[in-house]
């Protein structure tokens, strides 16, 4: 196995000091990944259905043995409130149990054919690649991990340099668990190199790439040349709708962490606030009380509800936007440094043309948007690139169901701002992203369908 001589430093968002200082892998790791995880792949697939779930249980029950630590690394390494990590990692290990029952429920069909029987298989694809981002490094690893495993595929995933901790940590407890040297292989290092090689070589059959819409374009591309199966999981600028016939308190004083949440560094933040314009104002009252009270602070500490940004680059960007005309309505409050503090602060009252409606600010900073009627509603949230989640608030259940089937987005709430649950599908429309995580739908991603036809005449 070829080991780096180069290393890398990984820091504290909320200290600024480093954290740990690990090997940096290049293009020979890469290569050298692949190659182990490419003579690993006969032996895993050839392993029963029963066992595969077996050893997939056994991953869940080490990684829920590990729970604290693995909460409390990725808390440091992320600047996320450690509550919130426990229960991203607490999440992790349903996804693996969910998984563990996969292997033995991957059905075929049986279908009526002249002359003989017809049947299909779903098949391993073989080398995977998995590409994560820094916001959920564990949670979206095991998105990607659990479904490729439970399908006989064997494993390169290759974390975002800033957060890697984890992913580490997983390679380790996958051993831990039982299942074998060489099927899931983490290389540490850069994107436009380690992870550019992943996705050009030949011997990887897939790539699930989670990160921005620029770079999946990217690998999107890359992945062509050799006519790669892709899925991306990208960015969101997604819509909370408030009708005025909402419990305006409850849509309210659950907005904020929609979009505060991880420091507004979410995929799934519903950063664009559309209310309608006659509950405006009781709607900004309650609202302000809720983002004014957000405990900013130690990711560490039991009662932080939202940490730091992950570096000062993202602090800078996430600046830009508060800067550039729209008004700030009002700001919660954040420490003053070390760390890439930043306060939740609310844009209002925001057109859709503005620049903090239309791109992903990926920080604390919400867009208050009015609208006059539902018909209104629905444009204002489908004007976007993007379509990955979003939310309705109101009390006429017709209304909410005709709204949920207008919007070009992947996951809907209503009444509620959660967009994430291990059995059901997760994925964008529009340039969102390509596929589906999670639930069922997420194995048809990890295996290829083959049909086979048996002559009996
Ligand atoms: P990013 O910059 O696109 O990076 C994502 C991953 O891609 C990292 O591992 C990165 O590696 C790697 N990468 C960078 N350039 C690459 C290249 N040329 N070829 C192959 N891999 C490359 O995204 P991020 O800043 O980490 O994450 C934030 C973005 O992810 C946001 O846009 C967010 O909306 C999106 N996201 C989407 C979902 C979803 O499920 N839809 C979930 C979470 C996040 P290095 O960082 O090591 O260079």
């Amino acid at each position: 196995m070829a080991v780096s001589t180069e290393t890398m430093q990984v820091f504290e968002p909320a200290t600024e000091q480093v954290l740990a200082e690990l090997p940096r892998a290049g293009a020979e790791e890469a290569d050298e990944a692949v190659a182990r995880a490419k003579e690993a792949f006969p032996a895993w697939r050839a392993v029963g259905p029963s066992d595969r779930g077996k050893l997939l249980r056994n991953l869940a029950r080490v990684i829920d043995e590990s729970l604290e630590e693995l909460a409390r690394l990725e808390a440091r390494n992320v600047g996320k409130p450690i509550s919130d990590a426990r229960g991203e990692v607490g999440m992790v290990v349903d996804v693996f149990d969910y998984y563990a029952g996969a292997p033995e429920r991957l059905l075929g069909d049986t279908i009526p054919v002249t002359g003989g029987v017809d049947m299909t298989f779903r098949e391993p694809l073989g080398v995977v690649g998995l590409i994560t981002p820094w916001n959920f490094p564990l949670p979206i690893a095991s998105w990607k991990v659990a479904p490729a495993l439970a399908a006989g595929n064997t494993i390169v995933l290759k974390p975002a340099e800033l957060t890697p901790l984890t992913a580490l940590e997983l390679e380790k407890l996958a051993l831990e668990a039982g299942i074998p040297e060489g099927v899931l292989n983490v290389v540490n290092g850069p994107g436009r190199i380690a992870g550019e090689r992943m996705v050009e070589h030949p011997d990887v059959a897939k790539v699930a790439f989670t990160g921005s819409t620029a770079v999946g374009r990217r690998v999107g591309e890359l992945a062509s040349q050799s006519i790669k199966r892709v899925t991306l999981e990208l960015g969101g600028k997604s819509a909370n709708i408030v009708f005025a016939d909402a419990d305006l308190e409850k849509a309210a004083s659950s907005a904020p962490l929609a979009v505060f949440g991880n420091a507004g560094q979410d995929c799934c933040a519903r950063s664009r606030i559309l209310v309608e314009r006659s509950a405006l104002e009781p709607f900004m009252e309650a609202l302000e009380q809720a983002v004014t009270s957000i405990r900013v602070g130690d990711p560490l500490d039991e009662s932080t509800q939202m940490g730091p940004l992950i570096s000062a680059d993202q602090r800078q960007k996430v600046a830009s936007y508060v800067d550039d005309g729209a008004p700030v309505a009002f700001r919660g409050s954040a420490p003053d440094g070390p760390g890439f503090w930043f306060p939740p602060t609310v844009l209002a009252p925001v057109s859709n043309d503005d620049r903090a409606a239309r791109e992903e600010i990926f920080g604390p900073v919400a867009a208050v948007i009015p609208f006059e009627d539902e018909g209104e509603a629905v444009r204002l949230a489908n004007d976007t690139i993007y379509g990955l989640s979003g939310s309705i608030w109101t009390r006429d259940g017709a209304k909410a169901l005709r709204v949920a089937r207008a919007l070009e987005t992947g996951t809907i709430s209503i009444n509620s701002n959660t967009s994430v649950r291990v059995g059901t599908p997760f994925g964008g429309f529009k340039q969102s992203g390509v596929g589906r995580e999670l639930g069922p739908h997420a194995l048809d991603y990890y295996t290829e369908l083959k049909n086979v036809f048996v002559a009996t005449t």
